[in-house]
């Protein structure tokens, strides 16, 4: 077996800049002064901020070491489930930052923007083409932003049909931006469970849905990680009483260009470019949550819109039933490039295959644990699974324990206690872009932990150990954040 990548290593204390900075010190060195010196008035000047005096290598060093505290998928494996953490191929970094891209300024004449409206006018045309949907928009800025998007739409539709509605079915295995969506535009969520499979059943949707429920919200692949094989009974149940189906796609890296989520029934659906399509996130960086929708709902897309007239492209405001506008401009379009690049270098097969190996990944990961850890649901899975701590609860070691000493073995913790439905929940999403060689690295370190859990816990309730920080006072932090350092 090969060794364990987690390693206490040699990782550098580092002060605050403001501890570290020397009156005087200075990152750069100008040429001798040549003209008389003039004083600037102190009065226009103030005392400007308080800005450590640093040299260039205090600075230096200084990020760089913190960066070496860091974690990230570019260092190891981050099989944070729900959160898609793959790698994110550099080129498409380098084909967003060319400087055509980069520089391009908003407010250009289209004339002058061609090949970037020509990129969103394709790039739209493409996740159409993944999704099947018919029409999209790149507006939105996150997955939460799109399911706004897709509330203000189903408002907007209800409304224009003269029947405006007061209540969204969400099933409570949702993500917590999708209840979240739909109160902010003014629905009243009505939660409904999820059967003993994990799944919803048609019945419980035909129980709570009638004439004044606008729809229903639906993340498929759920967050458990399983199919919604009703998905077609339950979208026609909601149709026939008039209401429309939200499709959460950010679950889309498990069935690129294998579900055809506009026969399945969604009439709109956002995706996270950030999760499937190559953009890092988890620091809080820009993202996108562009939504694509079927051809009734198309009139009222977010404007401006990008449209083709006479062989141009051109950014159109004249859709009279738009919901309006989302976002300042065209949306985080550095996002969009490298969707654009990450699309365009797999290709529709390779896309298609990206998400078949998820999908190999979560079940290999879920045979080869399903005797050392308690299976949430023992059934086929799609690109994540989830465990609990059902059967190391007998040694006194919890869900938090297990996956703090995945730290010392070198891993980034899986999402845990999510989805709230499994108690002590572990949810593994390995993504495609992990070798066989760092799973099998992966599955048995979680077994050499099991093991631990049974022979010696402690080295569970006291982990990690290698790291650079032990284990923080997660109440405290939140409660009463140190911000100063
Ligand atoms: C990540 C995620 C979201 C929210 O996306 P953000 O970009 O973080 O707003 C919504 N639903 C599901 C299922 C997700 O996994």
């Amino acid at each position: 077996m090969k060794e364990f990548p987690g390693t206490s290593g040699l990782i550098l204390n580092e002060p605050l800049l403001w501890e570290k900075g020397k009156k005087g010190r200075c990152g750069f060195s100008l040429p001798r002064r040549d003209v008389e010196s003039f004083p600037v008035d102190e009065n226009l000047a103030g005392d400007g901020p308080d800005f450590p005096d640093l040299s260039e290598v205090d600075v230096v060093r200084h990020y760089t070491r913190l960066s070496q505290w860091n974690f990230s998928v570019d260092s190891g494996m981050y099989p944070l489930g729900s959160c898609t953490m793959k790698y994110n191929p550099k080129t498409n970094e380098r084909q967003a930052a060319q400087p055509g891209f980069a520089a391009a300024h908003p407010m250009l004449h289209p004339d002058l923007s061609q090949g970037i409206l020509k990129l969103m006018f394709d790039l739209e045309r493409f996740l159409i083409e993944i999704t099947g949907m018919d029409a999209a928009t790149l507006q939105p800025a996150a997955g939460a932003h799109g399911e706004l998007a897709g509330m203000l739409l189903f408002y907007t539709y209800h409304q224009s049909k003269g029947a405006p509605r007061s209540k969204i079915i969400v099933p409570d295995t949702a993500h917590g931006t999708n209840p979240a969506s739909a109160a902010l535009c003014g629905y009243k969520p009505v939660p409904i469970k999820s059967n003993e499979k994990g799944i919803l059943a048609p019945e419980d949707v035909a129980a709570v849905m009638d004439e004044q429920t606008a729809g229903i919200m639906v993340t498929n692949p759920n967050t458990l990680g399983l199919f919604e094989e009703n998905i077609k009974k339950i979208a026609e149940i909601v149709h026939a009483k008039g209401g429309l189906v939200y499709g959460d796609g950010a679950n889309m890296n498990a069935v690129m260009g294998i579900t055809d989520m506009g026969k399945i029934g969604i009439d709109v659906l956002h995706l996270n470019l950030h999760k499937t399509f190559s953009t890092p996130h988890g620091g809080g960086g820009p993202g996108a949550g562009p939504v694509c929708v079927l051809k009734h709902l198309e009139p009222f897309l977010p404007v401006p819109r990008v449209i083709l007239k006479k062989g141009r492209y051109l950014l159109s405001e004249n859709f009279p039933e738009s919901i309006g506008t989302l976002h300042a401009f065209n949306g985080n379009v550095g996002v969009l490039v490298k969707a654009y690049s990450y699309i365009m270098s797999l290709g529709a097969e390779n896309l298609k295959k990206a998400s078949q190996l998820a999908v190999l990944n979560a079940s290999y990961i879920k045979t080869q644990l399903k005797e050392t850890f308690k299976l949430a649901y023992d059934r086929p899975c799609m690109h994540e699974c989830v465990f609990s701590d059902e059967l190391q609860q007998a040694h006194k070691v919890t869900t938090l324990d297990i996956v703090k000493r995945l730290m010392d073995y070198g891993f980034h913790p899986p999402t845990i206690y999510f989805p709230l439905v499994v108690p002590g929940a572990i949810m593994i999403e390995p993504t495609e872009t992990e070798s066989k060689e760092d799973i099998d690295l992966f599955v048995q370190s979680l077994k050499a932990i099991a093991k631990e859990a049974a022979e010696n816990p402690q080295l569970l309730t006291e982990a990690p150990t290698k790291c650079h920080r032990r284990r923080l006072d997660e109440t405290m932090a939140a409660r009463k954040p140190c911000l100063t350092g």
